[in-house]
């Protein structure tokens, strides 16, 4: 028997993966003719933000060169559309009067950018954001224009916004909601999101709604209709897509929104079947490709009479190809009566985490700031696991408490559960291709199997598959990851090129080491400055902009826009007098609260910003740094002085500690605890640094966590003397300081990089005094901040007027 003539009409994503399967499973059961209005070969659609963003060019994203269509014997007319579909006669005719006929016939025609039927949408300068055309157009239009404007604050929206401002455009971002991408995310993630872009230099224009394109042959404007306006010179409708149905209504072919399919991608006439964005399935028409590949897998197999599970539809997990912003959402992202959800926001580190819970298994996920759980999380979701059984904790964190550790998760997911949901990638295909190929790589996995070279979101779960994989052999340095999505730069590379190139400024460092982002972004700009100050110590001018917005105000934004005022109380001890002040300024300034702290101080809460500087002048006390990377407080208990059961000056050390260590830049915040005994009254067992008194000396425990990642601290010395105490922190911290990652808390580095090793490092005399010594020059570069503000009428000035300032969260 001859092959049968397969037609396809559409060369996009969705049918070119179709027939990737249908030649996997029947090489040569068909005669493939495909039709593509498109001049280009299929080609990575969701990577047009990036090539909009400038990270890489349209022919590195080409999916199936010319080539591939020769080897597959595969008819390729691009360029060329179809307009009418003969289903009696099994026939399809081009607008080149081209007529093929078909056994089969696949209709893939995608979708196109949805554009606002408004006066003037169909001027010069008005597109969408749908094929490499679109973007060809956008990047001609920054050359010699400078104002953007994008209409819809969703998924492709943002990501055309990240691309203009690439471009050098100023961008203005129109939704029509209250806020951004309000379909996958919740309101507060939403306002994250909002202040992250705001911080890249995206103007919002929430909940306007568009009346005209102003111009003449092109765009000049855009009126609303609240009947303000602003000046454009391209805008770009990204408010969501239309399916392309039109041939397939003109033929009597059933559509309601898209093209209706069954099960098995069938649609209402014989013979003829529909997948991708033009379809419609169980009334949901998806537009994400994991579903759509998953869809053209039933199709295939059906095709080539293989059996299979009917298609029943897929829930989508959604990720935003921004740099800088990290964010997952799948799901439901709205509570109602009869969820109960496990939200974690850390306003001060910029992290989110929402998981919806329904009949005890997880049903939604928003994260923010971390989503490095998103796919264990996913997992979680699609498998309908019951977490009845499971803490809160273990739900958020994987890891935590030694419980459900990454390996653990690769070692228990089954063979075809999907790593990459945008090519539809298993963990069987990446363990095997593994073994069979020899691969040691994430990018490796990637060539081979195209798993996480679309939107990069699983790339961290194929690391720990390798590592699993692999085991020891597994390449530790292959494992590197970026600094942030602004360069390819890990953090240990960049600390050694700003050593080696001797580069000491943030933006020195982004132009020599090719940043992508010229500003760069709220992850790699703080980190610099941190890199910066460790390496050159007291020669470094710190650059207070490149700080997140808490450190760059010296004072914690609250929920609504006001700050909190917490002074230093060292060692947790104060004076009737200083606790006069801080009721005076309380009563003067009308403070909404005045609470105690866990960290033995008393907090102002409620302060607006521009009564900063006369707050802290009147209390005259130095910074608590209550919002700061550094030494936050030094917990201690009564101890010797006054306790029964004391056998050590707990306050004493606690004060010395707090005096000496105050104010130093560390990678992540640091606090400390003294006991007088074993009683442990201030919780020395969960510091990063807790000490405990015992008869004749003191124990060291080092590493412990209070927080999320709850961790009991492991003794690290047993010492006599309250100055060996002070040397051996003092090494700690340095050494800290100098080898882990910004914004890594002492006990996951001390995991990473294992107790031991820290602890054959300091057992050096010679290295302890050099440790010491570096510390200490550091050390004098500071000046306490609150003073510094009220001395300098510039500072006050650009931090503390009215107006607005841009934020880094
Ligand atoms: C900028 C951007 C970013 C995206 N980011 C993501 C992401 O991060 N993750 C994700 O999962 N998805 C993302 N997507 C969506 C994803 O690209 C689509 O879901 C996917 O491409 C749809 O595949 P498809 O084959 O159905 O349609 P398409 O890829 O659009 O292919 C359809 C093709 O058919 C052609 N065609 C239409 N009518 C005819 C005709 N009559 N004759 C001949 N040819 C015709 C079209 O020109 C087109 O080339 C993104 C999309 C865009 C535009
Ligand atoms: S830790 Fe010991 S010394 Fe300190 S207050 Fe408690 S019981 Fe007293």
């Amino acid at each position: 028997m001859g092959r049968k003539q397969l037609v396809m009409i559409g060369n996009g994503m969705a049918g070119v993966r179709t027939i990737e399967e249908i030649l996997k499973l029947a090489p040569d059961a068909f005669q493939i003719t495909i039709f593509g209005d498109e001049p280009h070969p299929n080609y990575n659609r969701i990577k047009l933000s990036n090539v909009l963003q400038g990270d890489t060019t349209v022919n590195d994203i080409i999916m199936n060169t010319w080539e591939w269509y020769q080897e597959n014997n595969i008819e390729l007319f691009t360029g060329e559309a179809i307009v009418r579909i003969d289903t009696e006669a099994k026939q399809v005719i081009s607008n080149q009067g081209r007529v093929v006929s078909y056994d089969d016939l696949i209709i893939a025609t995608g979708s196109s950018s949805f554009i606002l039927p408004i006066p003037g949408a169909d001027k010069v300068g008005v597109t969408g954001f749908r094929d490499i055309h679109d973007c060809e157009t956008m990047i001609k239009v920054a050359r010699d224009y400078k104002k953007a404007a994008v209409i819809g604050g969703g998924l492709l929206g943002l990501e055309a916004a990240r691309g203009l401002l690439n471009l050098g455009m100023e961008v203005d971002v129109i939704h029509l909601m209250p806020h951004l991408m309000e379909r996958q995310l919740d309101p507060t993630a939403s306002i994250m999101l909002k202040e992250e872009l705001e911080a890249q230099g995206m103007n919002f224009l929430m909940e306007k709604q568009t009346a005209e394109i102003q111009g003449d042959e092109r765009v000049t404007g855009l009126r609303f209709v609240d009947g303000s306006e602003i000046e454009a010179d391209l805008v770009v409708m990204a408010v969501g897509i239309k399916p392309n149905v039109q041939i397939a209504k003109d033929s009597g072919i059933y559509v309601n929104r898209g093209i209706v399919v069954d099960d098995f991608m069938q649609t209402s006439v014989a013979h003829v079947h529909a997948v991708g964005e033009c379809a419609e399935h169980r009334e949901v028409i998806y537009g994400l490709v994991a579903p759509l590949y998953e869809q053209g897998k039933v199709l295939a197999a059906n095709l080539c009479g293989v059996e299979t599970k009917p298609y029943e539809g897929s829930i989508v997990g959604t990720g935003l190809k921004v740099s800088g912003v990290d964010l997952f959402s799948a799901g439901e992202i709205d509570d109602d009566p009869k969820t109960k959800s496990i939200k974690v926001h850390n306003e001060f580190d910029g992290v989110y985490k929402k998981i919806v819970i329904r009949d005890n298994r997880v049903s939604g996920i928003v994260l923010y700031g971390d989503t490095k759980d998103s796919s264990r999380l996913f997992r979680m979701l699609l498998k309908k696991e019951d977490v009845s059984g499971m803490t809160s904790v273990s739900i958020l964190e994987s890891g935590c408490c030694g419980v459900g550790s990454d390996s653990n998760d690769v070692a228990t997911m089954a063979a075809d559960e999907i790593v990459c949901g945008c090519n539809g990638v298993t963990k069987g295909t990446v363990v095997e291709a593994i073994q069979a190929k020899g691969l040691t790589t994430v990018d490796e996995v990637g060539s081979c199997t195209n798993a996480g070279r679309s939107c990069g979101r699983c790339k961290s779960l194929i690391s720990d598959i390798l590592a699993h994989t692999l085991g020891e052999k597994y390449d530790v340095a292959a494992k590197k990851t970026a600094l942030c999505g602004c360069t390819t730069i890990s953090r240990d590379e960049v600390v050694a090129e700003i050593k080696e190139k001797g580069l000491s400024t943030v933006k020195e460092v982004m132009n020599v080491l090719g940043w992508k982002q010229e500003e760069g972004c709220s992850k790699c700009r703080p980190a610099l400055n941190y890199y910066l100050g460790m390496i050159l110590q007291d020669q470094y001018t710190d650059d207070r902009d490149s700080r997140l917005v808490n450190e760059k105000m010296h004072a914690n934004i609250q929920k609504n826009g006001t700050y909190s005022v917490i002074p230093r109380m060292y060692g947790g001890v104060t004076t009737a007098k200083d606790l006069m002040k801080i009721a005076e300024v309380a009563e003067k300034y009308d403070v909404p609260l005045v609470k105690l702290t866990g960290g033995q101080r008393i907090g102002l809460y409620g302060i607006n910003k521009d009564d900063l500087p006369a707050v802290w002048e009147e209390l005259g006390m130095p910074s608590g740094y209550a919002y700061g990377k550094t030494l936050r407080t030094v917990k201690t208990c009564v101890g010797a002085k006054f306790c029964r059961f004391g056998t050590q000056d707990s306050m004493g050390l606690g004060i010395d500690l707090e005096k000496k260590f105050e104010r130093l830049d560390t990678p992540h915040k640091v606090k400390m605890g003294v006991s007088a005994c074993p009683r442990n009254c201030a919780e020395s067992g969960i510091k990063d640094f807790g000490i405990v008194g015992i008869d004749g000396g003191w124990e060291l425990y080092v590493a412990g966590n209070g927080g999320t990642d709850l961790r009991a601290g492991d003794l690290f010395a047993t010492v006599k003397t309250k100055e060996e105490v002070i040397e051996l922190i003092g090494a700690f911290l340095q050494y800290y300081r100098e080898h882990a990652n910004y914004l890594e808390r002492t006990s996951t580095w001390v995991e990473r990089v294992g107790l031991d090793h820290v602890r054959e490092v300091l057992a050096n005399e010679e290295t302890r005094k050099a440790l010491n010594e570096r510390l200490d020059k550091t050390l004098k570069k500071y000046q306490e901040p609150w003073a510094e503000v009220l001395e300098n009428q510039d500072l006050q000035q650009k931090y503390y007027q009215k107006h607005e300032i841009p934020v880094l969260v």
